[in-house]
């Protein structure tokens, strides 16, 4: 069948993320036929580099035998069970390697079907267990402006990107919005550090102002991920987690894109940022791509608080820990660990970071911020870092076609390209794709 017919099939019957109402049944996607290493084959035969990493979850890269043998071997033993009044080894195994990873008493696995439902689960445990503590009044989340947080009813309600607020309705008394935490837009004259200390102090503001026997939770991604990779100043979350504690507010930490490796350890949480959260939710790099699966992993502290209760957490999934899943997520782990795939990011990390800055010699581009494998490069066509013109709401995807012609697949994102290729991408590599992404951004300009 060529693929006019199947353009059609698709375009007649699949609705797909973020579909645009504007242009429906008449899009032309292209079809990623294979994968191998770091490269996407597309159905025109053209092989391109994975900037954006599947969607910041192919860990490991594509085509793995070891992977495909390990699944294939799980789903002949067994494919499936009721994980409710049953279990399977294969899950209990992989939580029990989640939980040494996971820092401090963050022992507790439970398993979902990706991060949406990691988020949804941790916000409705935090739920559960203040309603057994006699707490019901307790249940605020404070998030931030352009965080995402996910799909789901709840985890959308505390998602802040406006945009994605527009259409949909949303739980509107369940969360609060910090101001961004993007020092690119602290005030003229204003020093980073006056900046942090009124981030910091906006959060604690905001638990003064509900009243902290109101507010249950803070959540938040160590590094903005969709948002546009935004990196807060130095010191953001361990001050946040002072405040939280001080106030007896819960801490999340949205482990979705960060964990597995992409700074360049299990989790970053405490790795990179020196925390200690009460929860960490998690998916995406956990099977490296090879299969949906999440979890939010709880603390020692959390469940002891209502150990012994007479309730049920009347919250969980006929996949929660599905067998084949829990196969791809221990051997990604075992690859991960085999290969050293951590010390390789830490290494390569700094040519990533040194090649992504570079690209401000460029007159477009307003701004680049990154960490780890994780990069974002902000273009204005006039060069001015807060406001749009018209011709910069299309400048993403200008410069992910002008890419795409020369081997190289980013993430457009409005007038941001974000990147965070397999972590088992190589030096020569990284400068291949920074050489492209340089060509695509001056080309798309012209
Ligand atoms: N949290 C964060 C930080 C994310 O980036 C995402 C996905 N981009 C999610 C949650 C939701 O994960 P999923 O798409 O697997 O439901």
């Amino acid at each position: 069948m060529d693929n006019t017919e199947l353009r059609a099939w698709d375009n007649g019957h699949f609705v797909h993320p973020w579909e645009g109402m504007a242009a429906v049944g008449q899009n032309d996607r292209t079809f990623v036929e294979t994968a191998s290493g770091i490269h996407i084959v597309n159905d025109k035969g053209e092989r391109l580099i994975d900037g954006p990493g599947g969607m910041w979850c192919t860990q490991i890269g594509y085509g793995r035998t070891e992977m495909a043998d390990a699944m294939a071997e799980q789903a002949r033993q067994l494919a499936y069970f009721s994980p409710f009044n049953n279990t399977n080894s294969i899950a209990t195994r992989f939580a029990r390697e989640l939980a040494k990873r996971a820092p401090g008493d963050l022992n507790h696995v439970f398993f979902t079907t990706g991060g949406s439902t990691a988020v949804d689960s941790a916000l409705r445990f935090i739920q559960f267990r203040n309603n057994l503590m006699g707490h019901p009044d307790k249940k605020i989340v404070i998030s931030r402006q352009k965080a995402y947080h996910g799909s789901t009813y709840l985890a959308a309600s505390v998602s802040g990107k406006e945009r994605d607020r527009l259409w949909l309705d949303k739980a509107d008394d369940l969360a609060h919005f910090l101001p961004n935490v993007n020092p690119l837009y602290r005030a003229e004259g204003q020093s980073v550090a006056d900046f942090l200390d009124e981030k910091i102090a906006d959060l604690e503001n905001a638990i003064l102002t509900f009243g902290a026997d109101r507010v249950a939770a803070f959540i938040a991604e160590p590094i903005l991920a969709s948002g546009g990779v935004i990196v807060p100043p130095e010191g953001y979350h361990k001050r946040c987690l002072e405040i939280c504690r001080r106030h007896d507010v819960l801490y999340i930490s949205d482990e979705v894109v960060t964990a597995f490796g992409r700074l360049g350890h299990w989790f970053a949480s405490k790795d990179v940022f020196g925390i200690q959260p009460d929860i960490i939710t998690c998916a995406k790099g956990m099977t490296s791509g090879y299969a949906p699966m999440g979890a939010a992993i709880i603390s020692d502290r959390l469940i002891a608080d209502i150990a012994g209760n007479d309730a049920t957490f009347s919250n969980g999934y006929t996949y929660s820990g599905h067998p084949v899943c829990a196969a791809a997520g221990l051997t990604s782990m075992e690859i991960i660990e085999r290969e050293g795939i951590l010390e390789h990011v830490r290494q390569v990390a700094p040519v990533f970071q040194e090649r992504l800055h570079d690209l401000r010699r460029i007159g477009i581009v307003t701004d680049t911020r990154g960490m780890g494998l994780m990069g974002c490069v902000q273009c204005s066509l006039d060069g001015n870092k807060t406001s749009l013109l018209e011709g910069d709401y299309e400048i993403g995807a200008r410069i992910d076609a002008e890419c795409q012609k020369r081997g190289l697949l980013v993430r457009p994102i409005i007038n941001m390209c974000v990147m965070s290729p397999p972590l088992i991408i190589s030096e020569d590599q990284i400068h291949q794709m920074f050489d492209v992404l340089g060509d695509g951004i001056r080309a798309s300009v012209i």
